[in-house]
């Protein structure tokens, strides 16, 4: 597509007219459309932020519609005029993800089996009751985690026989290595919930390496040799895994540490981080970021930023030089225009539960279009966080350059922040 089919991509529909000025150009059009059965609920079920009312004759549906599903995405009802070209979709929601039911609490996946995009990374919900148990378990790839509600009592062991155990509460973060066997448990009243990402697309929960699961294919004489114990002593291991389990709540916190530092210690390095004991990286009037990554969790290998965008306020433009971006939104409700190379540009709609993901230095930004605050996970696949935002990149190119570029003036970039604003308004 060369670039000036593009320009007419964008601004033309029918018949050389541009699609949102149609009724304003033809005002016979304009008559006859007011006579009409408007499909007026579906247009206000939409909430358009240029104040087009989208009440052409030639944007009207005349079905089948699902108007519940497309009352959530008014951006891809009516996409802004910006929007155009081929930009594959970058959004899985996770209640379209199949839900795995235990007595002890359920789970979720998306993985670059149900998203294709998501080829580096893949995210699971989690829920436990009140005592209910993730298994004992590893995986190839390290686990981040994000804990959305309640509280729970994770458990690990590392390569040198150091033991971790802690108890998480909302909000606060854990990250087990690549290879180091854990265990999640619900505390309190009503358990928790949380998000699991993998640094790894095709990761699967429901085939992780599981302590019931070995035992069960390993020979009881092998395990009574293992240990030097009649065999027995392995009547109970049960015939299938226990993946998620009801059962007691555990012993105090002190107690299980005490127990399990003996001889080793603890891991040199906490595999939590509580996210409420850190000051946030940025504030700005348009919201907050704190930034997790190895200048702050020693252990991890995957970086993330935990974004609060208040009504109205806007995550900048902005791309990151060094990974794919993984998102999970926790709360209010967003869109993200994604930009790609050759003119293509496409825009969607997130709520809770949704899952975003960007390629490596793809250029975008998350306005909160709600009229609660947004809080929403930007996670990836490597140790350090990266950005650059158009601002700092317009701010510390010579302004004449800028200028004849874009024909802004160079008052308008002299007046840039020379910091970056990270979100907007900066005051
Ligand atoms: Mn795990
Ligand atoms: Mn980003």
């Amino acid at each position: 597509m060369t670039e000036k089919d593009n320009e007419k991509d964008k601004l033309i529909s029918t018949d050389g007219v541009s699609r949102r000025s149609f009724l304003g150009k033809t005002s016979a059009a304009l008559a006859a459309v007011a006579s009409l059965p408007i499909l007026a609920a579906a247009q206000q079920q939409t909430k358009d932020l240029s104040g087009d009312t989208h009440t052409g004759v030639n944007e009207r549906e005349l079905g089948p519609k699902n108007p519940a599903l497309e009352a959530q995405e008014p951006d891809s009802v009516y996409p802004p005029e910006t929007d155009a070209g081929g930009q594959p979709p970058f959004k899985y929601p996770f209640a379209m993800a199949h839900k795995r039911i235990e007595a002890g609490g359920w789970t979720r996946q998306v993985t670059v089996r149900d998203f294709p995009l998501s080829k580096k990374m893949a995210g699971v919900e989690m829920r436990l009751i009140s005592g209910g148990v993730r298994e004992l378990h590893w995986h190839l790839s390290a686990e981040w985690a994000y804990m959305t509600a309640g509280s729970a009592r994770i458990t690990a062991v590392d390569q040198k026989g150091r033991a971790f155990v802690d108890d998480v509460k909302e909000g606060d973060l854990w990250l087990f290595p690549g290879g180091v066997p854990h265990s999640i448990q619900g505390l309190g009243e009503d358990g928790c919930q949380f998000l699991l990402v993998f640094s790894d697309g095709n990761f699967n929960e429901f085939e992780t390496f599981l302590l019931t699961d070995w035992l069960h294919h390993t020979p009881k004489e092998v395990l009574a040799k293992n240990f030097n114990v009649p065999q027995s002593t392995f009547d109970n291991v049960p015939p299938r895994e226990r993946f998620i389990f009801p059962t007691q709540l555990p012993r105090p916190l002190a107690e299980e540490k005490k127990q399990v530092y003996e001889a080793n210690g603890p891991v040199p390095n906490t595999f939590a981080f509580f996210t409420d004991k850190m000051q946030p990286t940025k504030v700005t009037a348009g919201g907050s970021v704190k930034i997790v990554d190895r200048n702050n969790f020693p252990p991890t290998d995957i970086a993330a930023a935990i974004v609060t965008v208040r009504p109205g306020g806007m995550r900048e433009m902005h791309w990151h030089p060094n990974a794919d971006e993984w998102q999970y939104y926790v709360k209010g409700t967003a869109r993200m225009t994604v930009f790609s190379a050759g003119g293509h540009a496409r825009t969607m709609d997130f709520h809770p539960g949704d899952v975003g993901y960007i390629d490596q230095s793809l250029p975008h930004y998350i306005e909160n279009i709600g009229d609660t605050d947004l809080l929403f996970l930007e996670v990836f696949p490597t140790p350090e966080y990266q950005d650059i935002s158009l601002g700092e990149w317009l701010a510390h190119t010579p302004s004449r350059l800028v200028n004849e570029h874009i024909g802004t003036g160079e008052d308008f970039l002299a007046k840039i922040s020379r910091t970056e604003v990270v979100i907007v308004p900066e005051k």
